[in-house]
């Protein structure tokens, strides 16, 4: 039999692995060292594979060698390589780990960057999945040697110019694991020096579980810092850990360090980074928190350890207080997580709530940045419901925009003749500002809290109430205002029979007309019942495709606004004159174009040209 030819296998990449190596052959890469970080996250993970099947699993190949990387380099030759004694792969896994790209998202993700140019920077490759083919960064021709650890399995050699195919050869290999070799490219061959590899791997691996050899000499350090007491850990340690398992390039903002020990034991250190993701509210599989049983990583992302509102956080949990071979049902149901998660949840509290009150423009860039996911809390966790309400920030009508203030701090600025606390939300500061139902606060120097995350329309109302006072927002009719003093009083018969004339005119489209008590300069406004969605929410419904149905709002009429009054005198001499009930339609659509709920311009466009023909007669 010719086993040479009989046994190499060529396989066709995908089209979109295609799409993806010709953009990773061709793109800048403003860091091509980070190939040799994914190389050996790929070794690590490796080894913690077949470090976790030793413990139900004895049948493997020489089960008592020490776990290791290995990285041999020739500068003569331009060669490199990296070898672990890991779990390895069958010819399958292969063909299915590395022949295809891994997560769903990746393939949009890279329509994007080229569309926009964007350098596919490090942080991107191995936030994707796409880790190993950064090796074609700095390198033409990739081998893989593997075999896997199970006693009976084959070795395989995999090769590939990354372009259009790849093939598999059946080889000798007694040794478990994988031994990733290339030559590198003339524009990479520093990476073939010893001291570019002793520094790449300080920066980026220095904390991976098992000792990586570089011509003998062991180059990482393998310590669990949680360990350690707090003050012997230091504070370039921790943020190099923290650059290590979180992938940031900026230390974090803030770390606790918890050693418990009692009715569940378990170390943990837990770090608030600086800057939230570009997609914090969507990113469901961010690995927030690593799960390790005795220093032996067991899972990679824990949901359990931390409640979801609280997922931007990135830290280890180490417990001996769970088996090693637990499954992730087990620990959803688990107690000791339960009470993990309860404890570092009531710790990261204590954290907040000191920056909150000893060190504001540390809790503000927490909060500007955490702050939409932070929130959500409010509806998924009661127990410490009243902490984060104690924690809210917000901008108001009476504070400069960026200064930010508590809800113990609005109520203590409370007149004494205030009984609700008032919010406006909208879409942004400028546009919230603008809004008419803020002119009787601003005159009367009443403060509004401004809401403009998109989330809080879905969780601010359901605080309801606040030291005993109400949280009501101002786009409602049900609020009691007032009356304004040194305003003139418009004469009654003349408002009631303009007031009807508005309401024949827009008959159903309103709930009601009244006139206006909070209105200072505008001519209308609209408002909603006391069960109505108020105007940001019903937005926001419409946006994620809810049925909402049309809520009718209240038309507020200012008897005072000077358009208003004229319109009451041309009513007296004509009450037949067209104009009238064209500028009552006007003014009416004109709030509904403010508000972004006009739905149809092309009418409101020629009424305005006919009334300005009008005008200009
Ligand atoms: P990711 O690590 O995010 O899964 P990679 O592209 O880095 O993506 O690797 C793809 C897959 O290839 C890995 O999930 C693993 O199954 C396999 N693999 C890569 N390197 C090794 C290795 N050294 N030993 C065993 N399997 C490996
Ligand atoms: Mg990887």
């Amino acid at each position: 039999m010719d086993k040479k030819t009989e046994s190499v296998h060529k396989y066709e990449y995908k089209a979109e692995m295609k799409q993806l190596l010709n953009l990773i052959a061709h793109s800048l890469y403003t860091h091509p060292e980070v190939f040799l970080r994914e190389l050996v996250s790929n070794s690590s993970d490796a080894l913690n594979k077949l470090r976790f099947k030793k413990l139900i699993d004895k049948d493997i190949v020489d089960p008592d060698a020490e776990l290791r990387i290995k990285i041999e380099i020739d500068s003569k030759n331009q060669m490199f390589s990296i070898e672990d004694n890991g779990i390895g792969m069958t010819e399958e896994e292969l063909v299915n780990n590395i022949g295809t790209v891994a997560r769903s998202g990746t393939l949009e993700f890279i329509k994007n960057i080229k569309e926009e140019k964007k350098e596919l920077d490090e942080n991107l490759i191995g936030r994707f999945g796409v880790g190993f083919y950064s090796v074609f960064m700095v390198a033409d021709e990739v081998t893989i040697e593997t075999r896997h650890a199970a006693s009976n399995a084959k070795g395989y050699c995999w090769k590939s110019s990354g372009e259009g195919e790849f093939t598999i050869e059946e080889i000798e290999k007694n040794d478990k694991g994988t031994k990733i070799s290339f030559k590198l490219k003339d524009s990479a061959k520093e990476f073939s020096e010893e001291y570019k590899i002793k520094q790449i791997i300080s920066k980026y691996s220095n904390f991976a579980d098992f000792p990586i050899y570089l011509k003998k000499e062991q180059i990482n350090k393998v310590t669990a810092i949680w360990h350690k007491k707090s003050n012997e850990i230091k504070e370039e340690e921790l943020n190099d850990f923290y650059k290590f398992i979180s992938n940031d390039y900026e230390e974090p903002l803030g770390h606790l360090h918890i050693a418990m020990e009692g009715n569940v034991s378990f170390k943990s250190l837990i770090f608030i980074p600086k800057k939230a993701p570009m997609d914090l509210m969507r990113i469901q599989n961010e690995k927030s928190i690593h799960l390790y049983s005795n220093k032996i990583l067991i899972q990679e992302d824990c949901k359990e350890a931390i409640p979801e509102y609280l997922r931007f956080v990135k830290g280890v949990v180490d417990t001996t207080d769970l088996p090693l071979n637990v499954s992730r049902e087990v620990t959803q149901s688990s107690v000791v997580m339960g009470k993990i998660k309860s404890a570092i949840t009531t710790r990261i509290f204590s954290l907040l709530e000191d920056w909150a009150d000893k060190n504001t423009e540390k809790y503000n860039v927490f909060y500007k940045n955490f702050g939409p996911l932070f929130k959500t809390g409010l509806n998924s966790d009661f127990a410490n419901r009243d902490k984060i309400i104690e924690l809210l920030r917000f901008e108001t009508s009476l504070s400069p925009k960026g200064e930010y203030i508590s809800l113990k701090s609005y109520v203590s600025r409370m007149r004494e003749t205030q009984k609700e606390i008032y919010y406006l939300a909208g879409e942004n500061r400028e546009s919230l500002e603008k809004n008419p139902n803020l002119e009787y606060f601003k005159k009367n120097s009443i403060e509004v809290l401004l809401l403009s995350e998109p989330v809080d329309v879905f969780v601010f109302p359901s605080i309801g109430e606040y030291d005993k006072k109400m949280i009501k927002s101002i786009d409602k009719a049900d609020i009691e205002l007032e009356p304004q003093d040194k305003i003139e009083k418009p004469d009654d018969n003349l408002s009631k029979s303009l007031i009807s004339l508005f309401k024949e005119t827009l008959g159903t489209k309103v709930l009601d007309v009244v006139p206006s008590k909070r209105l200072v300069d505008s001519a209308v406004t609209l408002v909603v019942g006391k069960d109505g969605m108020d105007n940001q929410m019903e937005k926001m419904m419409r946006m994620m495709n809810q049925q909402t149905g049309e809520t009718k709002k209240i038309l507020e009429v200012n008897m005072n606004n000077p358009v208003i009054k004229n319109l009451a005198k041309i009513q007296i001499a004509d009450s037949n004159n067209s104009l009238l009930k064209k500028c009552i339609i006007q003014l009416y659509e004109g709030v509904l174009l403010m508000d972004g709920n006009l739905i149809q311009s092309a009418d409101f466009v020629k009424r305005m040209s006919e009334i300005m023909e009008d005008a200009t007669k």
